[in-house]
């Protein structure tokens, strides 16, 4: 069982703020995926938990255990890194085991016992005798896998560890990542700056920026209902959308068109106490987001809605599975997620519907999702 707690965790390098009063409760067993824009604070994190940092302010707590100020060494964690952090001149099998026997929780039979195991279970049998210049990188990287894997360690910490592999070597590492994790059930905490990567192996996923969380949820609820601005960009791609507003009678206005908010219950619609609800009794400025996947072109959707505008076609863009419209409508630009080989050149009018449940409405000045 490793249950591990944030409480309040900061961190300081002179005059930077890296990880500023993050709190956070990882399950025994859950595989957790930190995320963020480089230089939010996601590796520091990760070192604080390993004990390669130590703490300005907070605590730090292992299965009931305060490890704040605990060595690295004994707080049983095992690290993986981007690099591998192999030593050259050794074998694969001298860096998995390495250092192993001076802990003195190993006999020699265990060790090679273990070794066995591990190489078995990570196909790595046949590069136990290579040293690693003699391996290509996902072997180096399954090599510093099984020497994470071998300790048996309560929980892994993994520091973007597929970021120096190819583009399909680290797809069929992440399908083997998520594997492992199902057969060993050992606590996973990932980070990553790959929003693709976080939503593919996160059971949950922690949205970071500027040193703190701006959302902890699963990947379907990060993507379907966005906490904040932050958040609602930083997840999916395409991007979402983002329109400058306002919001008047339940209808979100912009100067070209005008778009109806769904109800959400209440009586005419709206739920007196919700935030969109008050927005929506006066007039007030709003950022309306709408990913380019929930915009459609009408002639493709007859039936989807009633609401309906025109935009202009500046550019398209064909990714294979969709096509990619860049289009404007006044001074509003936004992209539609379309289908593939639809015929379009620039300037080209097109009537967009939308689907009115897809869409969010967050507040220009604090960010925060208001619907
Ligand atoms: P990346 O994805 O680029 O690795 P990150 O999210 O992991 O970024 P961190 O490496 O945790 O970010 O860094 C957070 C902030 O702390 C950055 O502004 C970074 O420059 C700063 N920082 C990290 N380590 C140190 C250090 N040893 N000394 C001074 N500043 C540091």
């Amino acid at each position: 069982m490793t249950t591990i707690k944030l409480r309040n965790l900061r961190k300081e390098f002179d005059d930077v703020v890296a990880v500023n009063g993050i709190d956070l409760t990882i399950e025994d067993g859950e595989f957790l995926v930190i995320v963020g824009p480089s230089g939010c604070g996601k590796s520091t994190t990760l070192r604080l938990l390993a004990g390669l940092e130590q703490a300005t302010d907070g605590r730090i707590g292992m299965n009931g255990r305060d490890v704040t100020d605990t060595e690295p060494k004994n707080r049983n964690v095992a690290m993986v890194f981007q690099n591998y952090a192999l030593y050259p001149h050794m074998t694969g099998r001298r860096n998995i085991t390495f250092g192993m026997k001076s802990t003195g929780s190993f006999t020699d039979e265990d060790i090679d016992r273990r070794v066995e195991e591990v190489a078995e279970t990570l196909d790595i049998t046949d590069l136990l005798d290579r040293k690693p210049q003699a391996m290509s990188g996902g072997e180096r990287q399954r090599i510093a896998l099984g020497r994470a894997i071998v300790r048996d360690p309560d929980a892994f910490l993994m520091d973007e560890p597929l970021s120096n592999l190819d583009a399909k070597l680290r797809i069929q590492m992440r399908a083997e990542l998520t594997r492992l994790h199902a057969e060993l059930q050992t606590t996973t905490i990932y980070v990553t700056h790959d929003q693709t990567e976080a939503m593919t192996l996160g059971e949950r996923v922690v949205v970071m920026n500027d040193g703190q969380i701006m959302q902890v949820d699963s990947p379907q609820v990060l993507y379907d209902f966005p906490e904040n601005r932050f958040v609602a960009e930083f997840i999916g791609d395409p991007a979402m959308n983002m329109i400058d507003v306002t919001v008047e009678h339940w209808t979100a206005v912009h100067d070209a068109f005008e778009l109806p908010l769904p109800s959400d219950g209440g009586e005419d619609g709206i739920t007196e106490t919700s935030p969109a609800a008050r927005q929506s009794k006066e007039q007030q400025a709003a950022i309306l987001g709408i990913r380019p996947e929930d915009f459609y072109l009408a002639r493709e959707y007859p039936d989807l809605g009633d609401e309906t505008f025109t935009a202009t076609v500046d550019v398209t863009e064909p990714l294979g599975d969709s096509l990619l419209i860049h289009c404007s409508v006044g001074d509003a630009a936004f992209k539609i997620q379309a289908e593939p080989r639809t015929s379009l050149q620039t300037g080209d009018e097109i009537t967009v519907t939308y689907d009115p449940e897809r869409l969010h409405l967050f507040d220009p000045e604090t960010g925060e999702a208001v619907y």
